[in-house]
């Protein structure tokens, strides 16, 4: 599919201004928002049947939507460092949770603030910090608890921005992912009036005060996961509500007019589809993220793209569309150019790993592989025997650059309230209690 770059060359026009001794004009403003958690298939614009995103799927139809967009893992730290520096796990480094990026590998918001970007990021607390590099390059990170707290910092920090300079923003909602253990009473998931029990009445009554471990084990009562399902859907159609406020107002204050915005999420979530719940595995369900590219002017409105990209690609988008140069050693492509037909997409999390060449996915778990055809087979229910071969020769046509490698440092410890954060959120086994 050929896709027409949605501003003119502007790094070609910078040159030109240059050279005739004018003032450049100021380089346009980024928006990134990660809904933590957000499966693509529980939104209505990627066809679910539940009114979730009534927000979320107008905005896309105004937009582009990547209708085959892939992360690199199931789980916040390694996703977000994808995402934030343009790299897989294996280049990034970043996969084990007493891991820093490494000080040469340049995150987003670093490139943005040497191209004189004022740079905001706006984060839910637990994988996203500062101990893995996350805070480098943002002239603002800020951690709130709610997306309302989000709402309410993002405005506050956005008034005190110079408005002749372009911006960065990053902002992390969490309110998707299942509730921290402290919350009482506990329902796993769970949202606000009123958007509490909207998608099943009596849910939230029915599972208080069970245990987050006892309802994530298999072969709960189908009753009990579809009260889960509604919970979890509830979350999405808060996180939505918030979000239409937070552009109503962008848009009144004229903060879109010439804003790339770029919605997507971490990993999704698994709900029972195996009998597991929670995130890791290299299952779609887990895998598969939303991904709107919204342009100023609502540039190609209703373009919906085929083609699989990947978390790795965003980097490569904004820094295109703001008119900076390419990294030839990132290995993402720039989401407002023409796609590859045969790409290889990669991500994983010892010991899984998965790769995709569309339609067929092939996986390892330690010494086991399998694949299947992704449209014959969309939920991964028969997946076959593949072989170690198959997946070497796939990941041989990722072609990655070997300076794209950075050895990554070691995290600064946690601190004790920082543990405590984690292990509530559900990490208690990833945190460790040492
Ligand atoms: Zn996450």
């Amino acid at each position: 599919m050929k896709l027409v770059p949605a501003l003119p060359h502007l790094a070609a026009a910078l040159l030109a201004l240059a050279a005739c001794g004018q003032s450049p004009p100021p380089r346009p403003s980024v928006i990134l928002v990660s809904i933590d958690t957000l499966r693509a298939d529980h939104l209505g614009f990627y066809g679910y049947e539940r009114d979730t995103s009534p927000f979320l799927g107008r905005f896309a139809e105004e937009g582009v939507v990547f209708e085959r967009a892939f992360t690199s893992a199931a789980w916040t730290l390694i996703a977000h460092m994808t995402m934030l520096t343009g790299l897989y796990p294996e280049q990034h480094g970043v996969t084990e949770r007493n891991r820093a990026l490494g000080a040469d590998a340049p995150l987003l918001a670093e490139r943005l603030a040497r191209a004189g970007y004022q740079t905001l990021g706006l984060y839910r607390s637990g994988w996203i910090h500062e101990r893995h590099g996350f805070g480098r390059g943002f002239d603002v990170f800020r951690a709130h608890t709610t997306a309302e707290e989000a709402e309410t910092n993002l405005f506050e920090e956005l008034a005190r921005l110079d408005r002749s300079r372009p911006s960065f923003l990053f902002l992390h909602l969490f309110d998707v992912h299942s509730d921290p253990a402290s919350k009482s009473p506990r329902t796993v998931f769970s949202a606000p009036p009123p958007f509490q029990d909207l998608f099943r009445p009596g849910a939230t009554e029915r599972l208080a005060g069970k245990c987050y471990d006892d309802l994530r084990k298999k072969g709960l009562p189908r009753e009990t996961v579809e009260d889960m399902v509604a919970l979890y859907d509830d979350g999405i159609r808060h996180v939505d509500s918030v979000l239409e406020r937070i552009f109503a107002r962008l848009e009144s204050e004229g903060r879109l007019a010439d804003a790339l915005v770029i919605v997507t999420s971490d990993h999704g979530e698994s709900l029972a589809q195996r009998g597991n719940w929670g995130h890791g595995g290299p299952w779609q369900e887990g895998i598969r993220v939303p991904l709107i590219l919204h342009l100023p002017g609502k540039a190609r409105a209703g373009e919906r793209v085929g083609e699989i990209v990947h978390l790795v690609d965003v980097p490569p988008t904004v820094l295109d569309f703001v008119g900076l140069p390419r990294d030839p050693a990132l290995p993402g492509c720039s989401l407002l150019g023409e796609l590859p037909a045969d790409r290889v997409v990669t991500g994983g999390n010892d010991p899984v790993h998965y790769l995709v060449r569309w339609p067929r996915k092939v996986t390892r778990a330690g010494t086991h592989f399998n694949w299947v055809d992704l449209e014959v087979d969309p939920l991964e229910k028969r997946p076959q025997t593949a072989s170690a071969e198959e997946f070497e020769a796939l990941r041989n046509g990722l072609r990655l650059d070997p300076r794209s490698f950075h050895p990554p440092g070691t995290a600064s410890d946690l601190s004790s309230a920082d543990r405590e954060e984690l292990k509530a959120l559900g990490y208690g086994g990833e945190v460790g209690d040492e």
